[in-house]
């Protein structure tokens, strides 16, 4: 036996194999997690930002795990990606963020859009369709106030993309188009697919003062967006003088922490009964 543990530990490469054990153990919990509640799902408003008005919100998962704490999840989605589960995991999402947003409107609140992510995995399966016209049933949700936030990514398969949407759409469903610009995609599919709105994805918003660049691009993305009818919302604002860019330059729509973070349903309708007390 070594007596000094740290020369024993680096032969195994320690980090690693850490890093695997927690990986390992992370899947294994997402399926008893999801069995468990113990998932949540926060809020990030969006607003309209020439009118002030809230008008949506972005459904985003939060996992309390029992050992591990909060996980973010930048690093449980893809690991619910890799084992399917992001299948069950999504249809949860779904029926989650449509209960609450009919509960919000029962409740008597102004009626919002609640956007909902969509991994490429999910848009696979023909399935989803079925999935998301049995949620708006039971639910009771009108379709147009669901949005779709679909990745580039969905691009691989075109054709089955452009079916799938066109079905969504035939619902009543919004689509749009997340994390725009950073998916090395052709621009050619804008005008194949039914989609309602782009996403600019937070990396060009949080750089347009910092890079000429990417507020050329911000522009550019704005300017073409509106030219091909479709809606324009900037994610990850966080500055008065980024908000302020994307006004003159008649973006639609802004979200980020400089209004706020994403939030339990409570704390939204603070913000509801704020709104109506003004
Ligand atoms: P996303 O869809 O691009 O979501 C936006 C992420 O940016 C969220 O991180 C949000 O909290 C964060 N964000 C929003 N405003 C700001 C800001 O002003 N500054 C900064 N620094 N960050 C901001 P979150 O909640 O950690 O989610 C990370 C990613 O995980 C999401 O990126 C999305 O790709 C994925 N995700 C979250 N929930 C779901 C889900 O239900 N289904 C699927 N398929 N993916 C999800
Ligand atoms: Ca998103
Ligand atoms: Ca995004
Ligand atoms: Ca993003």
């Amino acid at each position: 036996v070594k007596e000094d543990g740290k020369n024993h530990f680096q032969f195994y490469t320690p980090g690693m194999n850490e890093a695997q054990s927690r990986k390992i153990r992370l899947e294994i919990g997402l399926r008893r997690g999801l069995k468990n509640g113990e998932f949540t799902v926060y809020y990030q408003p969006q607003f309209n930002i020439h009118s002030d008005e809230l008008v949506g919100v972005e459904a985003l998962l939060r996992w309390e795990h029992p050992e591990f704490g909060n996980i973010s999840p930048a690093e449980f989605i893809p690991l619910a990606e890799e084992s399917g589960l992001i299948v069950p995991l999504g249809e949860w999402v779904l029926y989650e963020a449509c209960r609450q947003n009919k509960a919000w409107q029962e409740a008597g609140y102004p009626f919002i859009r609640v956007a909902v992510n969509v991994s490429s995995r999910q848009f696979q399966q023909t399935s989803l369709v079925e999935a998301i016209r049995r949620t708006l049933e039971e639910t009771g949700l009108d379709p147009q106030y669901l949005e779709l936030e679909l990745t580039e990514s969905i691009i691989q398969d075109s054709k089955h993309a452009i079916s799938m949407m066109n079905n969504l759409k035939a619902m009543g469903v919004h689509l749009s188009i997340d994390d725009f610009g950073t998916g090395y995609s052709s621009l050619s599919y804008l005008k194949l697919f039914p989609i309602d709105s782009l996403k600019i994805d937070r990396s060009f918003t949080s750089n347009i003062f910092a890079d000429t660049k990417d507020m050329a691009l911000v522009s550019t993305i704005i300017a073409m967006a509106h030219n091909l009818e479709l809606k324009v919302i900037a994610e990850g604002v966080e500055t008065q003088e980024q908000l302020q860019f994307l006004q003159q330059g008649l973006c639609n729509e802004a979200q980020g922490y400089l209004f706020s973070r994403p939030i339990s349903p409570e704390e939204i309708a603070v913000i509801f009964d704020d709104k109506a007390a003004v």
